[in-house]
């Protein structure tokens, strides 16, 4: 009886502790996710700026998109692509020679963002 006892003050005492504390939750991370198959493509620690249709991005998560540089036009773009679901993205731009900055220039609604606690 006494065992039974102690089974159940520790089941009490136990789980759903600190409920209280979802308000002192900080958002560490954001993501953006392919908004078809849902996979991590960016962080938004890479986002450059934005107008109204697209998101600019240093650089994705490696391996997450796919583009071609042999088919670039001449502004430098070609189109990008999911890598997993193949759902085109927006534009992948290769900087100019002077500032040799690299583009992913993301439609808005190819992308979800995601706020990840920790
Ligand atoms: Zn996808």
């Amino acid at each position: 009886m006494k065992l039974i006892l102690i089974f159940v003050l520790f089941f009490s005492s136990s789980g759903c502790n600190n409920v209280d504390n979802k308000k002192n939750y900080s958002f560490d991370e954001e993501l953006y996710t392919c908004s078809k198959c849902g996979s991590f493509l960016y962080n938004s620690k890479d986002f450059l700026y934005e107008n109204e249709s697209s998101k600019d991005f240093k650089i994705s998560f490696s391996e997450k998109v796919t583009y071609d540089l042999n088919s670039l036009d001449k502004k430098n773009k070609t189109p990008l692509f999911c890598k997993i679901c193949n759902k085109k993205l927006g534009n992948f731009i290769k900087g100019d020679s002077t500032t040799n900055q690299e583009r992913h220039c993301v439609d808005k609604n190819s992308i979800i963002l995601k706020k990840i606690m920790k």
